[in-house]
């Protein structure tokens, strides 16, 4: 009631009319800005491995973890360890069997001669793909806060008929600095219109990761230029005295491993490729269908066993990765050992496994992603052990102080490292 009351005296003052010229998510009752937030803002850096930290070239990332909180192991991605299933794990805090992006590539009986894929913009805007769950985004719209997006996974989409207050299509030529400029550009909006809940995203680790490998020199200038853009924006926050009122959290969706020609698994040596369907051609981490009157061959061929491969049907697949329930999820899942790759003759004469690669077994430590936060609500200097990225939505939807969904996540990974809240 008092809130409310709040709402109509500054609307009253003229204080909340910026609302009126972007419509509020249906039935949303704008939360009065004295009740809002400290500002969240969750920056994800793809495919960065915290080992990255150690390498001399990250000043601005290294002293946040200093003066905040560390996953000092990094924290475990989901199955499978891919940017589109763990982006949205990270903003639902249900693992990818769970909230429906099974793969960055998939298809779905429901969804009829369709295959989502990274390149293909009318699937990934397609919200029947991401309506199995609500992103943080989205409940924080219904619950009257204002979110605005620099990129995510399934921020363009309107997902359960909602997307944030701003957001842009993805654009992986948009210059970093300009990525930034654009979230400077929203927090400076006056209080009644300013986003309480902002993601950043940059994608220039993991693309240099595959390219050049994780410990090329590539690699390193791409996290150098990344602590950069991320320092730009520190250092513009500090400038408007807003770096102390502003909760930051920086994630990445997996690590990296090292691929080589010298460590592939033929496909062809474990089955006729003529019996299966795969949509992904050659990788760490496949899916096949076996076509009309092939299951009980490819069965039995998967089920023998490989060097540097595992393989399972669906329903068979290890407890711990919580995957092969969903519709979506193929037949049978081919796994290959850290740093092996499946390939097939065809595509080691094209596309022979060099550079890096993720989509491994996320117990593996190369595949473990970054966590820092940084901010009012964190204690500093705290170091947490591992934990599952499912756990970061709990902590989104405390520090938003939002009812969260339904979801696997647990707020109790984050004790130790969150003040304790001051009275009102
Ligand atoms: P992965 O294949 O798992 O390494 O995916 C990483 C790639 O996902 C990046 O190189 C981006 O090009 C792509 N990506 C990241 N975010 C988006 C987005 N919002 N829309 C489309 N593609 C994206
Ligand atoms: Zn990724
Ligand atoms: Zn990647």
């Amino acid at each position: 009631m008092k809130l409310l009351h709040h709402f109509f005296s500054l609307l009253a003052l003229g204080l909340v009319s910026a609302c009126a010229q972007l419509p509020p998510a249906p039935g949303a009752q704008p939360v009065a800005v004295a009740q809002r937030p400290t500002p969240l803002i969750l920056i994800s850096i793809d495919g960065f491995r915290p080992d990255y930290l150690q390498r001399g070239v990250t000043p601005v990332l290294s002293a946040l973890a200093r003066d905040g909180v560390l996953a000092a192991q990094g924290m475990r991605p989901s199955f499978p360890s891919l940017t589109f299933p763990n982006h949205y794990t990270l903003v639902t805090g249900l693992t990818p069997d769970r909230h429906g992006v099974i793969n960055n590539t998939m298809t779905d009986a429901k969804i009829p001669d369709v295959l989502f894929t990274l390149s293909n913009r009318a699937a990934l805007a397609d919200r029947r793909w991401w309506d199995g769950a609500t992103p943080i985004w989205v409940s924080a719209e219904q619950q009257g806060l204002r979110t605005a997006t620099m990129f995510w996974p399934g921020s363009e989409v309107d997902i359960q008929g909602v997307r944030p207050r701003d957001w842009l299509a993805y654009d992986h030529n948009f210059p970093a600095d300009a990525r930034v400029d654009q979230v400077l550009e929203w927090l400076d909006r006056p209080a009644a219109t300013r986003p309480d809940f902002v993601t950043l995203y940059f994608e220039a680790v993991d693309s240099a990761g595959h390219r050049y490998g994780p410990d090329a020199a590539e690699t390193t200038a791409a996290v150098a230029s990344v602590d950069k853009s991320i320092g730009r924006l520190i250092d513009a926050l500090a400038a408007r005295g807003r770096l102390q009122q502003s909760n930051l959290l920086i994630v990445s969706d997996h690590g990296m491993a090292p691929l080589s020609a010298q460590r592939a698994v033929l496909l062809d040596e474990m089955l006729d490729l003529a019996s299966v369907q795969r949509f992904v051609p050659y990788g760490p981490l496949l899916g096949f269908t076996p076509l009309p009157g092939r299951e009980a061959e490819v069965r039995e061929r998967l089920a023998q066993p490989h060097e540097h491969v595992q393989c399972w049907p669906k329903a068979q697949l290890p407890v711990r990765f919580d995957y092969g329930h969903n519709a979506r999820v193929p037949p049978f899942i081919c796994l290959a050992e850290i740093e092996w790759a499946l390939a097939t003759r065809e595509s080691m004469v094209r596309n022979p496994p060099a550079g890096g690669s993720h989509g491994y077994d996320p117990d593996e430590a190369q595949m473990a992603a970054l966590f820092i936060a940084r901010g009012p609500a964190f204690e500093s200097g705290v170091q947490l052990g591992s934990f599952a990225n499912v756990d970061v939505y709990a902590l989104l939807a405390q520090l938003l102080g939002i009812r969260p969904q339904p979801n696997q996540g647990r707020l109790e990974t984050f004790r130790p490292a969150l003040r304790p809240r001051l009275p009102d």
